[in-house]
């Protein structure tokens, strides 16, 4: 009689590798998403606080006017003004959300065109020495011989790269204890990479806050206080999400007391650069 049994083609130590390899795989998962749930949590966690502190102040606000018609002109303006100060805090705020929120959908929000980097770079700094806000700074350009000699043209979108540049001028001069000297700069190595880069002369960050800088919502300074001119700390995150989905990575280098580079790399030349 014919016998029909075949061999396994795997003996039963290979199974158990290969189970073993798949049950180590799943484990690995299952971290990964229980630290981005953990994310996920805190990231709520921090935006509901700071959704609420400045709604609770412009309702207690309006409470204390409603409940005071007779307060000082002095009074009603402070009161205004507290007021005006939490609303814009408010506003800017709900747009870093929306904006991180949609640069996890990059296909239906981010508009590519064929844009010149020398040129899109060379306006944006012409553009910030106009600015009244960089009115105390020192402000300088540094494209390299190669960089122009290249004349690169890249597919982009120029609003969110300006969005990018904006927050790391603003963090440039917010984390500044002296006279902020803000560098712009660009150049093409060897192997093709480009690399633009910020590079400022403020109070640098810690090699302990170094990990955290890109996380939603964290700050170094975790007072939390909502003002018109405190970051929503969601800033380096946007800067990251938008560096991105340009196909680049940021690095940061930074020395305390002394000031901070971040540097983005566009390697992928050829998807990336026409
Ligand atoms: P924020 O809205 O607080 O500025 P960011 O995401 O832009 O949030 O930055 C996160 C934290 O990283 C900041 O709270 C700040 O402490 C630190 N940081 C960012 N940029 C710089 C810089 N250029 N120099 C020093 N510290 C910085």
């Amino acid at each position: 009689m014919k016998n029909d049994f075949k061999k396994p083609e795997l003996s039963v130590s290979d199974l158990t590798r290969s189970l073993y390899n798949v049950s180590k795989k799943l484990q690995q998962a299952n971290q990964e998403l229980m630290v981005h749930e953990r994310e996920s949590a805190l990231f709520y966690a921090n935006i509901s606080h700071d959704l609420r502190s400045p709604i609770t102040a412009i309702s207690n606000a309006i409470e204390y006017l409603q409940a005071n018609q007779d307060i000082s002109r002095e009074e009603l303006n402070e009161t205004l003004n507290l007021m005006g100060e939490r609303t814009k805090y408010l506003t800017r705020l709900i747009n870093d959300i929306f904006l991180l929120a949609s640069l996890d959908t990059p296909a239906s929000s981010v508009h590519m065109e064929p844009v010149n980097l020398r040129f899109l770079l060379e306006d944006y700094f012409y553009m910030n020495q106009e600015d009244a806000a960089y009115a105390d700074c020192d402000l300088k350009l540094e494209l390299s011989e190669r960089f122009i000699e290249k004349n690169l043209m890249a597919l982009l979108d120029p609003h969110l790269i300006y969005r990018a540049l904006d927050n790391l001028y603003a963090n440039a001069v917010k984390y500044c204890d002296k006279r902020p000297v803000i560098t712009l700069g660009a150049d093409v190595a060897e192997d093709g990479t480009l690399v633009v880069f910020v590079k400022d002369n403020g109070i640098g960050i810690s090699a302990d806050n170094m990990a955290k800088i890109y996380d939603r919502g964290f700050r170094v300074d975790s007072s939390r206080t909502p003002s018109a001119d405190n970051g929503s700390g969601f800033g380096l995150s946007i800067v990251k999400g938008i560096v991105e989905c340009h196909k680049g990575n940021i690095v940061c280098e930074s020395t305390p007391g002394e000031g901070t580079i971040f540097k983005a790399y566009f390697s992928d030349t050829k998807e990336n650069l026409i």
